[in-house]
């Protein structure tokens, strides 16, 4: 299966995402993932990226195109994938499309999680995460542990992202309804949208996107 998961930061794709490809056994593909690791690296790309990210901005479509072209090359992605984050503007639409027809495959489904801005700056900012195992927590829904590392290895370090922070929110969500919000109607007008409440809790989220794949629980 190959799909594509659109909504706003703070709607929980990545949740989402994380859990329905370990059980489709298909790689979970966050572009934001996949950048923030490469600066935790200090690549040449991580560090290009770090000023976009940071302020809240997309990076620009050429390096997230190249980091998903490399990502699709891996012999694990022959099985299908979860593109998490990607596309993220209508450019970046057409050149996964592009991407797609070249490797001659197909896209299954768009899902769209939709949910109010007001919910998404309560979600974002209260999210905490471990630099290194990527273990999401929310101070008020998921409280980290008081030893302020996670359940993981003993290197654990919990905090909160930069880009997490009440600035880049509010900018994160202005650059989505300006750049992102145009692409469901693009994929309604070429009917491969399905859209989820994602303002419901984590197992009802789950259950509706099973429920609209046809997948048995
Ligand atoms: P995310 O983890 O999906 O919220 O992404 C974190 C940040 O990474 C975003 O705010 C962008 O700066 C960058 N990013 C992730 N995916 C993309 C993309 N498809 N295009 C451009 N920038 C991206």
């Amino acid at each position: 299966m190959r799909l594509v998961f659109l909504g706003p930061p703070g709607v929980g794709k990545g949740t989402q995402a994380a859990s329905l490809a370990a059980d489709l056994a298909i790689p979970h593909i966050s572009t934001g993932a996949i950048l923030r690791q490469a600066l935790e690296r200090q690549t040449s790309t991580g560090l290009e990226a770090k000023k976009f990210m940071d302020a809240g901005d997309l990076v620009p479509d050429a390096v997230v195109l190249q980091l998903v072209r490399d990502r699709f090359s891996e012999p694990d992605a022959a099985a299908g994938w979860l593109l998490d984050g990607y596309p993220r503007n209508l450019d970046q639409a057409s050149a996964l499309d592009q991407l797609i027809q070249e490797l001659q495959l197909t896209l299954d489904h768009v899902i769209f999680f939709d949910c109010a801005e007001t919910e998404l700056v309560r979600r974002l900012s209260g999210r905490r995460v471990c630099r290194n195992c990527g273990e999401t927590f929310h101070i008020e829904f998921a409280p980290p542990p008081e030893s302020g590392h996670c359940s993981g290895s003993g290197d654990c370090e919990i905090y909160q992202r930069s880009d997490d922070a009440e600035e880049a929110i509010l900018k994160r969500l202005e650059v989505y309804q300006r750049e992102t919000g145009p692409l469901v109607e693009h994929y309604r007008g070429l009917d491969q949208l399905i859209v989820v409440d994602g303002a419901t809790a984590i197992e009802d989220v789950a259950q509706s996107l099973r429920g609209v794949l046809g997948l048995t629980p």
